[in-house]
């Protein structure tokens, strides 16, 4: 096993290499357990291709390292926004003032017989639009222990919530205090089949344990009297523990909206979408604060940047290859070698998904020409 782990490690090197940017490789050297750097790359696999982008084009250009705190605090430079033209109407549509709009985050409003100025409530009284373009940063955390910890992003926006929801057990449920809020999974034999609502705990007399909620397809038993309305419209018992699944403790949570940690927020990437949540995980915010700085990569200049798409360059290539063989260029053919090269070492070592799955990031970095033969032969 000592072999492929070595092999692994060798290819995830060479991979690096790949690159047009030294601060990827740094950070290839700096990071220390191969399961760190695969979850980097993978991430960085998946940005990428959202975006269409050939991974072998990063250069440094599109990076930036950071310590901690100076990292935490970098967001979107206001100064490169739009003013804002909201109208005195969009903020103030009982009270407005015809033809006013936003200056400098502030329109007028009729009060009483008079007109004052008041804050301008679509900018936020800042003046400036939002960054409507989304993404600005996202920031690669790392440790001091060469790990990577966490991926957050920046859009310019503070984060208006801090998920801190805590799974709990059934025994715990059954002493939850009547008002507690639970996010919670009802589960029903019949064609109501399960839902995923929000709802309140509450503690009969009689020691039962109710969840009320406001989903009308899940009416169950509840509690007598009608105490309980005061929390939704209707009930489901949860005595026996196989009337729901997972349920979360809904947890207020106050934080200081002026720490620049609130300007880093989750990100979700889901079928080639890079989503930029308005919270940050509890799991994140622990990660986040055990990191020591960051590498960050501009996302809005990746989407600007005038690139050759990747799926132009595939197409290009497959056009090439339904030509005559005269025409497919030595670089062609070098890179044809490589993959069969390459392809027969797998075979051989007939090996793990991991390495399959470096097998095919090699293909992806193939796709942008950079790696010569000679490098795989070295080891062979
Ligand atoms: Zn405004």
């Amino acid at each position: 096993m000592k072999h492929l782990k070595n092999r692994q490690e060798f290819l995830s090197s060479k991979l690096f290499e790949a690159f047009d940017s030294k601060k990827l490789s740094k950070i290839l050297g700096y990071i220390k357990d191969q399961d760190s750097k695969d979850k980097f790359f993978k991430l960085l696999v998946e940005i990428t291709d959202s975006l269409d982008f050939p991974m072998s084009n990063l250069s440094d250009d599109y990076f930036q390292y950071l310590p901690y705190k100076k990292a935490l605090s970098l967001t979107v430079d206001r100064s490169d926004l739009q003013d804002c033209t909201a109208s005195s109407s969009d903020s103030y549509p009982d009270h407005s003032v015809p033809d006013n709009f936003c200056q400098d985050g502030k329109v007028l409003r009729k009060w009483g017989t008079g007109v004052r100025k008041a804050p301008c409530l679509i900018c936020g009284g800042t003046g400036k639009e939002k960054n409507i373009s989304g993404i600005k940063y996202l920031k690669f955390w790392f440790n001091q222990n060469g790990e990577f910890t966490c991926l957050t992003g920046t859009d310019g926006e503070k984060i208006s919530k801090i998920n801190q929801d805590r799974k709990i057990d059934h025994r715990e449920l059954r002493r939850l205090p009547t008002g507690t809020k639970v996010r919670i999974e009802l589960l029903s034999n019949d064609s109501r089949g399960r839902i995923n609502t929000e709802g309140t705990i509450y503690q009969s007399e009689g020691g039962g344990t109710y969840v009320i909620h406001n989903n009308r397809s899940h009416e169950g038993g509840s509690p007598g009297g009608r105490d309980w309305k005061r929390f939704g419209e209707w009930s489901w018992c949860v005595n026996d523990g196989n009337e729901y699944r997972n349920c979360f403790v809904i947890e207020k949570v106050t934080y200081d909206t002026n720490d620049p940690i609130y300007l880093n927020k989750s990100v979700n990437i889901k079928s080639d979408q890079i989503v930029l949540l308005d919270m940050i995980s509890h799991e994140d915010l622990i990660k986040l604060k055990q990191s020591h700085f960051s590498l960050i990569l501009d996302f809005s200049k990746l989407k600007t940047f005038e690139f050759k798409k990747k799926s132009e360059i595939k197409k290009e290539r497959e056009l090439q290859k339904l030509g005559a063989t005269a025409l497919i260029s030595d670089e062609e053919i070098k890179q044809k070698n490589i993959k069969r090269y390459l392809n027969q070492v797998f075979d051989r070592l007939k090996v793990s998904t991991d390495i399959e799955d470096i097998s095919k990031l090699m293909m992806k970095i193939m796709g942008g020409n950079y790696l010569g033969f000679h490098i795989f032969n070295s080891d062979s």
